[in-house]
This record gives structure tokens, C-alpha cells and sequence, in this order.
């Protein structure tokens, strides 16, 4: 059986500032979704909260970028809007770039990660989602799931794995984007993916035989709406086990601290903290940035989950390497590199800021200036 796993995120609203979402919110979001279940659109629905973001996981039989799925999203967060602004949540409706819905929620704002795939004898799946930070977060955990033995023992063991896998790097400002294989483009890959402000892994295939392994949302919301409109903070799913990385090969990456891009207004670099359902509230100069990862069962069709990966003290000594780092960089105030360079800002406020003062510059006279 074909089942399809679209997972799509929005931030309606956000409860209190930037740290997280309202219950009633979410409520409504859930009952709409829920809805759709009744009506056959979906078959199962889990819905996912991180900082202020509200994701819908939900499980199907209508393919990657159906309109009926997207439009239930859609309806679902445009409902959860209404709450959200009568009851004056933060930002009520950002990422809502559209008023009406039009075939698909692609560049109408909300971050979507699908695939389609036949469910296997038994079907673990990782469900990573973040805030505070950009899609690109995921290239460095990606290219150690899938590409680095010292992290997934798998690629050298496991003969199912050993071919290799299959990268498709998007470059977020033309849209284009570009399939590489590995272990042989390896170096190919990394020119790329560690360009994080540029490039981002948007899938992953098995080479052997070009089966989905991951799909991450790569939405910019930036690029898309023309000014800032918020972090897009991103989704990932990846498949586990058999002839997939491990449950524990998928984690490993997230056992330290990486510097990412997001953190307070968007405009700063900060290490990405891996925390349980119930730390997903990025309060600390609105963050760290954070990750959550939902483990689940797929079994005929149904989401069995979520399990809380990382409610687990194993993940303790990255929390506090990620409160290590936060003060290390906090140190540096609105300096760069803590602040982002110029062209990352070019989204956010600070052009208002510079739009002001552009008319008092002065050409340097080299031989004035010495004179005097
Ligand atoms: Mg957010």
C-alpha cells in the first residue's frame, strides 16, 4: 500500500511574543484537521508544537502535493488565524502570505516536507521540527546520517546501505537545484550543503534503488514574501531502520552543539539545542533555537506516536553546550558574526534603519582628511 506523509507547519500566532503557541490555538488547528479525517481526506493526523510553530503530521493515500491535503492545512491554520487574532496572539496569521487558497500551500507561506512511499513490514520515521532557526539547519545533521561512517555505522555494515545515497541540494535564490551521489560527489556535495545561507538538502534517495530516505521543507519565507516575515523555521521526516539509518544513527548527529542561523529576530547565529516536547519553548533572547524529534510507527497508514526522542539524559551534556555557547556569543552582542553579515540582513528591519541615515554619507577626501 502507498502511503503518502506530509507534514506541514505555519506560525498563526505566537503565545507570549515569539515563545509559543496558545492552547486555544492550537485547539482549532486540531479540530479542523481532525475534520478532514472524518472526511476521508487524511487517514491519521498528529499534531506537533515547537516554540511558536504549529505543525500537522498527517498520514494519506493522495500523493505528495495534493491540493485536497494542502487545502486542509490551509483551512486548518487560516481557522487557528482567527483565533489567534481575536485573541491578540503575536504575530497573528505571519505566515499566511495568501488570502485564499490556490492548489497548493508551496510559496503561500506554510514550510511542507512529504514523500510517498510503500509502508514496509515495519515503518520508523523521524519527524524533526525547529524554531528559531532556517531549512539549512538540517545539512549538517544530513550529511552525517547519510554520508559520514564515523556517524552512521550503518553505511559501512549494513549491505543494504553500502551503495550510498543520493543528495538534492536546492540553491534557495534561483529555485534550481542539483542531484549528487555519494560516497563518490562527497566533496561535490560538501562545496555545496556548507554554504548553509544559500544551499539547503531538500532530499535524500537510496541509490541502490531510488528509494526516499528524507524530505525537508525548503521554504525561505524571506525570498518569498520580499521582507521579513519571520524565521522559517523548517520540518524534516527521514525513514529508519532497514536498509535506513538507524533510530540511533539519526540522533547521534544532534549529540553536540552546531551553529545555526535564526535566533533573536531572525538576524543572529546560535547553536541549536535539542530538547523534549516539553523544553520546545525558546524563551533565552527567543532561543537557542530549538529542535524536537517525533519518533513514530507507521502502521497501515496510521501515525502510532509520537515518541519523544530526546527526553532522554543523553542529550543533557548538548543542552548544556548549548547554554555554554549561548553565552559565549551573547558576549558579543550586536557584533558580528553573533549578528548575521549584511546580506542575511537585507530581509529583516534593518534596512528601514539604514534607509534613514543612507543620505549623510560623504565621499572620503583622502587629501582633506590629512590636512586636517
Ligand atoms: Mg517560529
Amino acid at each position: 500500500m502507498k502511503i503518502t506523509l506530509s507534514v506541514i507547519k505555519a506560525d498563526i500566532g505566537g503565545f507570549v511574543g515569539h515563545s509559543s503557541v496558545y492552547k486555544d490555538v492550537v485547539n482549532k488547528v486540531q479540530e479542523v484537521a481532525e475534520d478532514g479525517k472524518d472526511k476521508g481526506i487524511i487517514r491519521d493526523l498528529s499534531v506537533l508544537i515547537c516554540g511558536d510553530d504549529i505543525a500537522l503530521v498527517m498520514t494519506h493515500t493522495k500523493g505528495v502535493d495534493s491540493s485536497e491535503v494542502h487545502e486542509l492545512a490551509w483551512n486548518a491554520f487560516k481557522e487557528g488565524t482567527e483565533v489567534a487574532a481575536k485573541l491578540k496572539m503575536y504575530g497573528a496569521g505571519q505566515d499566511l502570505l495568501a488570502d485564499a487558497f490556490s492548489g497548493n500551500v508551496r510559496g503561500m507561506g506554510p514550510g511542507v516536507a512529504e514523500m510517498e512511499f510503500v509502508e514496509r513490514k515495519s515503518e520508523p520515521v523521524v519527524v524533526f521540527f525547529a524554531d528559531k532557526t532556517s531549512p539549512s539547519a538540517w545539512n549538517l545533521p544530513l550529511y552525517e546520517i547519510f554520508a559520514d561512517p564515523m556517524n552512521t555505522a550503518g553505511l559501512v555494515i549494513d549491505p543494504s546501505m553500502h551503495d550510498g545515497f543520493i543528495f538534492e541540494v536546492m540553491d534557495v535564490y534561483s529555485g534550481m537545484y542539483i542531484s549528487l551521489r555519494t560516497p563518490e560527489e562527497l566533496y561535490d556535495l560538501l562545496v555545496f550543503i556548507g554554504a548553509t545561507s544559500r544551499y539547503v538538502v531538500r532530499a535524500v534517495y537510496r541509490k541502490s534503488d531510488g528509494e526516499i530516505a528524507a524530505s525537508a521543507s525548503t521554504q525561505k519565507l524571506s525570498l518569498m514574501a520580499g521582507r521579513y516575515v519571520g524565521k522559517d523555521d523548517p520540518v524534516l521526516i527521514i525513514r529508519s531502520q532497514a536498509g535506513f539509518p538507524a533510530i540511533g544513527e539519526i540522533l547521534e548527529p544532534f549529540a553536540r552543539p552546531w551553529l545555526v542561523e535564526g535566533w533573536m529576530r531572525g538576524s543572529h547565529t546560535g547553536p541549536l539545542m535539542p530538547v523534549s516536547f516539553k523544553d520546545a519553548k525558546p524563551t533565552r533572547f527567543d532561543g537557542p533555537p530549538r529542535v524536537i524529534a517525533a519518533g513514530y510507527q507507521i502502521t497501515d497508514g496510521y501515525l502510532i506516536g509520537p515518541s519523544d526522542l530526546f527526553d532522554d539524559p543523553a542529550f543533557e551534556i548538548a543542552r548544556k553546550d548549548c547554554g555554554l555557547l549561548a553565552n559565549f556569543l551573547r558576549r558579543q552582542g550586536i557584533f558580528e558574526p553573533h549578528r548575521l553579515p549584511p546580506e542575511e540582513m537585507e530581509y529583516t528591519t534593518l534596512p528601514k534603519v539604514l534607509e534613514k541615515l543612507k543620505d549623510r554619507f560623504k565621499l572620503v577626501d583622502e587629501k582633506k582628511a590629512f590636512i586636517k
